[in-house]
């Protein structure tokens, strides 16, 4: 008989019983504002953002309201401002490039490889158009960042990296988000610590992380941080720097405390998922894996394949079958963006240039969610499900075009 898989793609796993408790001490004490605390108290914002700081070996961090936020706050922190162009990946999610329009400047868009990594020559390209790139690792797939940092060094480029999908993740060793002036994550429902939205900005750059604290809304209560640069650093910045107000409330970071306690378990957790799939796709015909190289410590709480060059219906009709037998795929070549998947060139208000190879990939690129709560044996019925749909279409005639 014919498997159909159950599980449900968009299932998070509960908020851990240590932060329901702590949720439940803030609501019952009633200060949520990050900034009313009782003397002596360490509230539960300024201690996350401490302890996400350690966690990552960054020297400061700001805890704000969601990912796109921090985006945003990163890039004006980091100087930018109506008019400026802004490098940033074209395969990337729409808060991406949605960050960069909401300060008045303009993404160009920079290619991706069959890695699924940002394309590094393109960039030599295109790096004489503007000052900071905004490099997105999407979908947890880093590119060689010793060469990408060599590259921004060379001409002149600001780093800033958004981490959405790469919290707990490192190439080298070395955490993402380290590897620039600032670091961006989110802890929006989908991402790998949930507290329904948030974000955190990390940096070790005293002046850019004082002018995100300000924006952020700190009034002049910048000393209750705890992971900020020391007062000297705000002298004459709180005169200059809006306030942008995005913070973070006590209820949040307290649900997100005990998940980070236990972001290196989660994380291992996610990779034997994505080794499940991996492991039950190989030697498909017809399908592409994406090749990692040892450097990419990466989490995989999401796994991505190619049908390279097959033509969109026979896509679909892949699409179509895997979602008969529970499977649910996205795919980024839809001729018009359908759920989260929109591509660079559905983003109108970005005029882009066409890139050939880019699109190739696109068009061929098909996204699963890997949810916490689907076991390896969830993992593995569901690449059987997949190998057997990809190779009855491929077989029926994808091969013979
Ligand atoms: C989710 C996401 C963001 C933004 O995070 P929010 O917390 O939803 O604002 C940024 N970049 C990427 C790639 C994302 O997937």
């Amino acid at each position: 008989m014919e498997e159909v898989f159950t599980g449900t793609f968009t299932q998070q796993e509960p908020i851990p019983e240590a932060g329901i408790a702590a949720a439940v001490a803030v609501m019952r004490h009633g200060r949520l504002h990050r900034y009313n605390t009782t003397p002596g108290e360490v509230p539960e914002v300024a201690a996350l953002e401490e302890e996400f700081a350690a966690s990552v070996g960054a020297a400061y961090c700001l805890a704000v309201a969601s990912g796109g936020y921090a985006l945003a706050t990163a890039l004006r922190a980091c100087g930018v401002g109506p008019g400026d162009r802004v490098l940033t990946n074209a395969f990337t999610l729409a808060p991406v490039p949605g960050a960069i329009a909401s300060l008045g400047a303009q993404p160009v868009f920079v290619g991706v490889t069959e890695g699924l990594v940002i394309d590094l020559d393109d960039l030599a390209a295109k790096a004489g158009q503007a000052d900071v790139l905004l490099l997105s690792h999407m979908r947890g797939h880093i590119c060689d960042m010793d060469r990408l940092v060599a590259l921004c060094e060379a001409h002149g480029l600001t780093l800033i990296e958004d981490c959405a999908h790469t919290m707990g993740a490192h190439w080298r060793g070395r955490p993402t988000g380290c590897w620039g002036r600032m670091g961006c994550f989110s802890t929006q429902t989908y991402k790998h610590m949930n507290s329904g939205e948030g974000g955190l900005l990390i940096s070790d750059d005293a002046e850019a992380m004082a002018r995100a604290i300000l924006l952020s809304g700190s009034y002049m209560l910048f000393d209750r941080h705890r992971a900020a640069p020391p007062p000297e650093a705000f002298a004459q910045l709180k005169y200059d720097t809006p306030n942008v107000s995005g913070r973070m409330d006590n209820l949040r970071a307290a649900i997100l405390r005990p998940q980070l306690a236990d972001l290196d378990r989660q994380c291992a957790r996610w990779n034997a998922l994505n080794a499940a799939v991996d492991a039950g796709l190989a030697e498909a015909p017809g399908l592409t894996r994406i090749d990692r190289v040892e450097a990419e410590g990466f989490v995989a709480s999401s796994y991505q394949f190619l049908l390279l060059d097959w033509p969109g219906d026979a896509i679909d009709a892949v699409l179509a079958r895997c979602a008969r037998r529970g499977v649910e795929l996205k795919w980024f070549g839809a001729a018009e963006p359908q759920g989260f998947t929109s591509r660079y060139d559905s983003w109108h208000y970005a005029p882009a240039t066409p890139m050939p190879e880019t699109d190739r990939v696109l068009r061929g690129l098909i996204d699963m969610r890997l949810p916490l709560t689907f076991t390896p044996e969830d993992c593995a019925q569901i690449a059987r499900i997949i190998r057997a749909e990809v190779g009855a279409v491929w077989q029926a005639g994808v091969a013979a075009q």
